[in-house]
């Protein structure tokens, strides 16, 4: 996302949406994972990005609604357009603005994990996913640090997006088609209120997404052949 352009947003979606702020944000207990490493002397197979386990951190976000229950019927993938992981975690956690996501996914790879997937958060604005407004509802928003304007994504920013999504996807039967970025529900918002004043911006970018897709994609299909 575009995190000023989300506050604009997030504030109109704040005031169609009554909001209690007595409570920190539900979390499950911190489950780290540290990335595998062999104490062996021995010559392992060099270590592959599939391989990989990327390390999670519960960083609560305070910005949610207290007053409904996710349907996680989708994903939508973010930038955050900050320049660093801190400034997103401050940004994404600060009472004010509020703004929020389910989840960060920094350049190295580690998750920092703000809500579960049941939690309504602010991370879409005004938006709208196969033909239904309000996408905070019925979506999971995913933060990748970072601006994809000006670098791409990381290997291990894919690769711990799809870790963090696989399990989600299969628990609550998320299609791939459900899958998409901001632009994307922001623009499809557009089109359905051609009065609306948000604006369009680019987040993720569609080179990105491809790249976001493919592994996905293939990641879905690995495992479902695994369970069939
Ligand atoms: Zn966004």
């Amino acid at each position: 996302m575009n995190l000023r352009h989300v506050t604009f947003c997030a504030l109109f979606t704040i005031a169609l949406t009554a909001c209690a702020d007595k409570h920190s944000a539900p979390t499950s207990p911190s489950s780290v994972a540290t990335i595998a490493s062999s104490t062996s002397t021995d010559s392992v197979a060099p270590e592959t990005i599939e391989d990989k386990t990327y390390k999670e951190i519960d960083y609560p976000t305070p910005n949610f609604n207290r007053e409904r229950v996710n349907e996680v019927k989708g994903v939508i993938l973010h930038h955050t357009a900050e320049p660093t992981v801190e400034r997103s975690l401050e940004v994404l956690t600060d009472g004010k603005r509020k703004v929020g996501t389910h989840v960060v996914i920094d350049i190295d790879g580690t998750r920092y994990v703000m809500c579960q997937p049941t939690v309504v958060t602010y991370h879409a604005g005004p938006s709208t996913l196969n033909g239904r407004d309000g996408c905070n509802n019925f979506t999971i928003g995913i933060e990748f640090q970072g601006n994809t304007l000006e670098s791409p994504l990381t290997d291990d920013q894919i690769a711990s997006a799809i870790d963090y999504l696989l399990p989600i996807m299969s628990q609550y039967k998320i299609p791939l088609a459900n899958v998409v970025t901001h632009e994307m529900v922001r623009n499809a918002y557009k089109a359905r209120h051609p009065q609306s004043k948000c604006l369009g911006k680019v987040d993720i970018t569609q080179t990105e997404y491809k790249r976001v897709m493919e592994r996905l994609t293939k990641a879905v299909e690995a495992q479902k052949s695994a369970v069939e």
